[in-house]
């Protein structure tokens, strides 16, 4: 994985330079101000390596103070130094009981040898890979960012990864702009992901909502199907208990017993 950097994020110092309060003290506003800073500055290849479901979950959890700022391997060394100065915390070797860093890699699959079981597709957190029930399935190599999440998930291990060239600097490109050019293309990258990340945590709500309205609109249903089966039972009873009436009544008119059906 590449060290993504983002060099525009102030300290999170006051203007006097004194270290600003853990998350616990901040204003809700605030917090909410302060996981977006964070969430700008971590890779976005929403692998949960750092141990949370997605960058903006870590995030969250650095920002509550519930996280180290060493748990992320996307982001390496530089993600690190960029996370210990936002936070003003002091800098943290990784921790590689998190995994290690690793050159940027994109999934791909052997498309002859996909069944088609859509497995894949469901690990995937930025929607990256195309395909249906009983279809091949392929990758949409700009979307992937390398989580490695689709690969446990294959029940044919027919997916690999394949390791991404550095983009070499052009004969033009000093080295320092070559460094810039490699840096707008990491933020855009992470950018995209995010959006995607974004995109899939939406639907995937909408669906969940959709499922609980679909659970409670079938329980309404059976509940007034429900009624609708006791009704005539209670009609019935209704009936019966006016018969029983009329005939306690017919009975003592004549001057007969009802029966005892009827008491
Ligand atoms: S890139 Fe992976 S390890 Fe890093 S914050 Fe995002 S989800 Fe966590
Ligand atoms: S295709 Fe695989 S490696 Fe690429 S983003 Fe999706 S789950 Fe991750
Ligand atoms: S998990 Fe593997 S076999 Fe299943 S659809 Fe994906 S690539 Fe194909």
């Amino acid at each position: 994985m590449q060290p993504f950097s983002h060099d525009a994020i102030a300290p999170m110092t006051d203007a006097s330079g004194q270290q600003r309060p853990r998350a616990e003290q901040y204003s809700a506003l605030e917090r909410v101000d302060l996981i977006t800073r964070i969430d700008l500055v971590l890779p976005q290849t929403q692998c949960q390596q750092c141990g949370y479901p997605g960058c903006k979950p870590y995030a969250a959890a650095l920002a509550d103070g519930e996280a180290s700022i060493n748990q992320c391997p996307p982001g390496g060394e530089t993600g690190i130094r960029t996370l210990a100065k936002l936070l003003d915390l002091p800098y943290l070797p990784l921790n590689t009981a998190h995994g290690i860093t690793k050159p940027k890699a994109i999934a791909m699959i052997d498309e002859h040898r996909c069944i088609g079981c859509t497995l894949c597709i469901k690990a995937c957190p930025v929607d990256a890979i195309l395909g249906a029930s009983r279809q091949m399935h392929t990758v949409i190599s700009q979307e992937c960012t390398g989580c490695e999440l689709c690969l446990a998930p294959c029940p044919v291990d027919c997916i690999i990864m394949q390791p991404l060239a550095p983009s070499q600097a052009t004969s033009a490109e000093t080295p320092a702009k070559a460094a810039q050019t490699q840096t707008a293309v990491a933020v855009a990258a992470a950018d995209l992901a995010r959006r995607r990340y974004q995109q899939r945590q939406q639907r995937q709500e909408r669906e969940k909502l959709a499922r609980l309205q679909s659970v409670s609109q079938k329980k309404t249903g059976q509940t007034a199907a429900d009624k609708d089966a006791i009704a005539p039972g209670t009609d019935a009873i209704k009936k019966a208990a006016i018969a029983a009436a009329m005939a306690r009544v017919q009975a003592l008119k004549t001057g007969t017993s009802p029966t005892k059906d009827y008491e």
